[in-house]
């Protein structure tokens, strides 16, 4: 018989902010695959059973993406539990939609299990809501691997450059510099607040406010690193140190 896969959410770091549905299924599983995402308290917690680290961080691919697709059949073809673990929601620029895919494209069924998403829980849990009726009745939430400077983007760039509400930026902290830049450039108020929060949620988060003007400069000058989430709007003015 063929196993299935779960892909599951770990929520924005720790314990506490993990479903419950998550924890049950974890405790299902006959393999895990896990990221770093998730987190060491996350990572320390998994069952004793066997556990592949298919973690890519900032860049250094420690498991390219085929490899984990085919772990993940490889081992449900066998009749294992998978339990695929990732930081956050898998649905949110989390490659959990093509994960999906290619597992059903090889007859294996996928039980998807939500988490709470870094875009949102991260700037909440410093006090910064992202949608505020005084200040943004929307929310934009993009990936910052995308230079806005390029010809072809997968992103309107100038769309959101001329939006009054909230952008939340995810791997957004090596172009930064090029992002505000753009936006200024293409009309958005040099004012605009902006924050940064560097590993949210984990024993050493840090937060750097700014403005889109000045935040590329104290981002350098402070050592900014992913992960970090970054928002971009007046919701901000509501962070209190
Ligand atoms: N699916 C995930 C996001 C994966 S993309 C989610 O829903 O949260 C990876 C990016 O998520 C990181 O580069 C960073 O921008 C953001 N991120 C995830 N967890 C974070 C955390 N605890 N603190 C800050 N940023 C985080």
């Amino acid at each position: 018989m063929t196993g299935k896969v779960y892909l599951v959410g770990s929520g924005p770091g720790g314990l506490g902010l993990m479903t419950f549905r998550a924890r049950e299924v974890i405790d299902l599983a006959d393999v895990i695959l896990y990221d770093q995402l998730p987190g060491d308290e996350i990572i320390a917690s998994l069952p004793d059973v066997e556990k592949i680290d298919v973690g890519k961080y900032g860049g250094s691919h420690t498991k390219e993406q085929n490899e984990i697709e085919n772990l993940m059949i490889k081992f449900a073809k066998a009749g294992k539990t998978v339990v695929r673990l990732k930081g956050g929601d898998p649905f949110l620029f989390g490659r959990g939609g093509e994960e999906m895919e290619i597992l059903r494209d090889n007859g294996i069924e996928v039980v998807m299990v939500p988490g709470i998403t870094s875009g949102i829980a991260v700037p909440e849990c410093v006090g910064i809501p992202v949608t505020h009726r005084d200040f943004a009745s929307q929310v934009t939430f993009l990936t910052g691997h995308e230079d806005p400077t390029k010809e072809e983007s997968a992103i309107d760039w100038k769309w959101l450059a001329g939006t009054k509400g909230t952008l939340v930026i995810l791997m957004g902290v090596k172009n930064l510099p090029k992002i505000s830049r753009f936006l200024v450039e293409n009309g958005m108020n040099g004012d605009r607040p902006v924050a940064i929060i560097e590993r949210g949620l984990r024993p050493d988060q840090r937060v750097t406010t700014g403005t889109l003007e000045d935040i590329s400069e104290k981002a350098r000058v402070r050592g900014v690193k992913p992960p970090a989430i970054i928002v971009i709007g007046d919701v901000v003015s509501l962070y209190r140190e």
